[in-house]
């Protein structure tokens, strides 16, 4: 930032003290010659001394200048402990707001402010759009219609016999599984627990619901005493406590199909009038782009989900709120429907895998706190696991405001060229 006397401000964090002290220089000896690593800095200096020292280290050995990512307000004590090693500082990502749109869900009752952080220009103004569409048409209806977190380790038996018999034995001791499960969290509760079996291999899909936490963690806590139990009992190997059948944070038809963390619908009804007035089509239009683009053209191309880009509103509301970005991934599989209805149309996004939290994981990072305060979904809702089932409705309607604005404009452009077309012609 240039001051009124042109210079520019060092707003580095620790960036005042100077840098090069003796104390500094000791410690970077010290990662030279390598009797400490990068990684144990902490164990040397306080966080905020920590990262400056790293990332000035990192600036040395590479001969790069890195002020802006040293530059941050969040609180470093927390997040060195819980959310990132080897800190050196932050990226910053815009955020924008797009709404007001007004929500009408099981738990998102009301109008809501959507945050998103993007670098996509064009993004915000096309789900602002939406927002503006689906208000005026009186608000989305959404619904949370499945709530499970899973993980699914896998065991390694010595014949197809003995993966028969693991998993028999596996639903003979479902209630024995689901108490000890239960015993390591005072939130999650197993609610539902499928095998699998490939050749040898068995797999144990454990799904829990975790109340308002995203609950990768907690499943996994829970899912390693299950899995010791297992393997104890039956004699089968177990080879990882993730086998996959989860499946985290890769497309998967199985999280489509069965759903994983919050499964979200979310639907407006817009009358002729409306789809003319707002979205400047008409139905015929929007269907027909819909059916050859997002339902035809997703299935020639063999993919998995159905939409125009939901993984766009997905991703940037993840990374506004602090839910875990890989998680973005999921909202790939979004199904986006447009039906014809005796008075317009009724557009409807299915999302069934929505891994969201408003406690743990990266949540209480300040600046993503502050954005799902935006959405009055901070924190433990009352009763646990309402505000996780809000945020999910929330996005869930931030997801058909942009497939509603993007096919509004794409069914926009292709009526106004049949016009222009049939007027030629
Ligand atoms: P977490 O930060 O590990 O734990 C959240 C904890 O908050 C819960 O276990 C629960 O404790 C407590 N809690 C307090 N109030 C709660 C409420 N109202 N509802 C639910 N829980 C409440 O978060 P997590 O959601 O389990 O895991 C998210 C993290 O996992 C993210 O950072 C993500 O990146 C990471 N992750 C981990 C894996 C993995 O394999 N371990 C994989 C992918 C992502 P109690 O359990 O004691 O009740």
């Amino acid at each position: 930032m240039a001051d009124d006397t042109g210079q520019q401000e060092d707003r580095r964090i620790g960036a005042a003290q100077g840098r090069d002290s003796e104390k500094d220089m000791i410690i970077k000896n010290k990662l030279r010659d390598g009797s400490i690593k990068l990684y144990e800095i902490e164990k040397e200096l306080a966080p905020i001394d920590a990262i400056r020292i790293r990332r000035e280290y990192i600036e040395d050995e590479t001969d790069t200048r890195l002020d802006n990512i040293g530059i941050f307000s969040i609180d470093i004590e927390r997040v060195v402990k819980r959310n990132c090693e080897n800190m050196i500082g932050t990226v910053q990502v815009p955020v924008g707001v797009a709404g007001p749109i007004r929500i009408n869900g099981g738990y998102a009752q009301g109008s809501y402010w959507l945050p998103l952080a993007t670098t996509e220009g064009a993004l915000v103004a096309s789900v602002n759009r939406g927002c503006s569409a689906i208000t005026k048409a009186g608000g989305a209806d959404v619904r949370v219609l499945h709530d499970g977190m899973t993980r699914a380790p896998v065991f390694a038996t010595e014949s197809v016999a003995h993966a028969s018999e693991v998993c028999d034995w596996v639903k003979a001791h479902r209630a024995d599984l689901k108490t000890l499960a239960e015993s390591t969290t005072s939130h999650g509760k197993l609610t539902d627990l499928v095998t699998f079996v490939a050749g040898t291999s068995v797999y144990v899909r454990l799904e829990f619901d975790t109340k308002d936490a995203m609950g990768m963690n907690m499943v996994t806590i829970a899912s390693a005493k299950v899995a010791e139990l297992i393997a104890q009992s039956t004699g089968a190997r177990l080879i990882a406590l993730s086998g996959n059948m989860c499946t985290d944070k890769k497309p998967a038809a199985i999280n489509a199909i069965m759903g994983r963390g919050r499964s979200v619908v979310a639907g407006i009804a817009l009358t002729h009038e409306q789809v003319s007035t707002i979205l400047k089509t008409d139905a015929r239009a929007l269907v027909e782009v819909n059916y050859r683009k997002n339902l035809l053209g997703s299935a020639r191309a063999g993919a998995l989900g159905f939409n125009a880009h939901a993984t766009n509103v997905v991703a940037a509301m993840f990374i506004a709120c602090g839910q875990d970005a890989a998680h973005a991934i999921d909202g790939s599989t979004c199904i986006t429907t447009v039906d014809l209805t005796e008075t317009g149309v009724y557009v409807a996004v299915t999302l069934p895998s929505l891994p969201v939290g408003t406690v743990g994981g990266g949540t209480s990072v300040e600046t993503q706190a502050e954005c799902l305060r935006l959405l009055g979904v901070a924190g433990g809702g009352t009763p646990p696991g309402t505000n996780a089932k809000k945020l999910a409705e929330i996005i869930g309607a931030g997801v058909l405001a942009g497939e509603l604005s993007l096919l509004g404009a794409l069914a926009a452009q292709h009526l106004a060229r049949a016009h222009q077309q049939l007027g030629r012609g």
